[in-house]
């Protein structure tokens, strides 16, 4: 951007900057060049699931059952046991009688994120937890996700599903200049009945920001973030400014911690940062005897697509020994 005499176009500087935080999850001082050229071509060859995001899991989740796996919901992995002759899991499975067992198993593959897997294994294997304390304090800060979910009664043929919007200010407790919404397809009966879209947005936001203030005080920040949110969208589609609109929910790293038990509710994986070169991430192989991680924590890259990819290159080596 030096050499194209473009670091004093804010408004080009700015845009830049989200795009990139919404792929490498950090702005142009610090992302490497590599997945930064790749980011800013977000969301180019990006598709939209009919029924949302969910609708792709339950795919999946189909496809394990006909191949004679078995999907297991409710059911908290609390421990990992040591290598002997298999690994010991402890389990609580959910539900109105909460229960625990212990599974055994020769070979894990665990898509919690390295945070969790520091605490996962911190009474029951010092050496993983070792292993795992170590990975964590490599990474010095992950972001966190602010959401506004709801429904809007609209004939307006919006041209796109997908809207980047850039308000003059960062959002307050957010940090950020930007959000992104997606609306549901407007022929997408599973998510909405005809006239109706539901959309999803969602910001990013420091999860220091939510956690330990008191529940008036969250509540209070959630309201503010949500009028502002509100407020930015009607001016950039004016169009919904006077639709109505039902079942607005907002959700932080709070929430995310609660319903994903990711540690402190960080998400969209470790950001990418010349400071710290992607081959030093925590890789799929660990050094402990058929014990792997997949997932967000454990990949450069970003989304689905990601974690997938780092799944299959896991599938591939493990189903040597297999
Ligand atoms: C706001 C937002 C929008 C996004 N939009 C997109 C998008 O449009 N397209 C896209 O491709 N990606 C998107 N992503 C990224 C995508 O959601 C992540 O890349 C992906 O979910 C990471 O998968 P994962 O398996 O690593 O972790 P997760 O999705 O967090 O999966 C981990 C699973 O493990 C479970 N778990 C955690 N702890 C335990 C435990 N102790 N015992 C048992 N189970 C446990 C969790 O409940 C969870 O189901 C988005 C992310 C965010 C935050």
């Amino acid at each position: 951007m030096r050499e194209h005499d473009l670091l004093d176009n804010h408004r080009f500087v700015r845009f830049v900057d989200q795009q990139l935080l919404i792929s490498t999850q950090n702005t142009h001082q610090f992302a490497p060049i590599a997945t930064a050229a790749m980011g800013l071509a977000y969301p180019s060859e990006t598709y939209y699931p009919v029924g949302g995001m969910i609708a792709p899991a339950e795919l999946l989740a189909k496809a394990i059952t006909r191949y004679g796996g078995v999907v297991r919901l409710k059911h908290r992995v609390l421990s990992n046991a040591r290598y002997e002759n298999g690994y010991s899991i402890d389990i609580e499975i959910g539900g109105a009688r909460p229960q625990r067992i212990t599974m055994k198993a020769r070979c894990v593959i665990s898509n919690a994120t390295v945070w969790n897997m520091r605490s996962m294994t911190e009474k029951s294997d010092p050496a993983m937890s070792t292993y795992f304390s170590q990975q964590s304090r490599a990474i010095d800060f992950a972001w966190g996700a602010f959401m506004l979910y709801g429904a809007v009664q609209t004939d307006v043929a919006l041209p796109t599903a997908y809207y980047q919007i850039h308000t003059d200010q960062p959002l307050p407790y957010c940090e950020s200049n930007s959000f992104f919404i997606s609306f549901s397809h407007a022929d997408d009966r599973t998510k909405a009945p005809i006239g109706w879209r539901t959309f999803t947005i969602s910001t990013h936001t420091p999860t220091s920001a939510w956690l330990g203030c008191s529940e008036e005080e969250y509540h209070r920040r959630k309201q503010i973030v949500q009028n502002c949110i509100m407020q930015a969208l009607h001016h950039a589609l004016p169009a919904l400014r006077s639709a109505p609109c039902e079942y607005l929910l907002s959700a932080t790293p709070k929430s995310f911690a609660f319903f994903t038990r990711r540690e402190q509710g960080f998400v969209g994986g470790v950001p990418h940062s010349i400071q710290r070169s992607l081959l030093r991430m925590t890789p799929n192989v660990t050094p402990f005897q058929h014990f792997y991680m997949v997932g967000d924590t454990v990949f450069p890259g970003q989304g689905t697509p990601s974690v997938a990819l780092g799944a299959l290159n896991v599938a591939e080596r493990v189903t040597r020994f297999l």
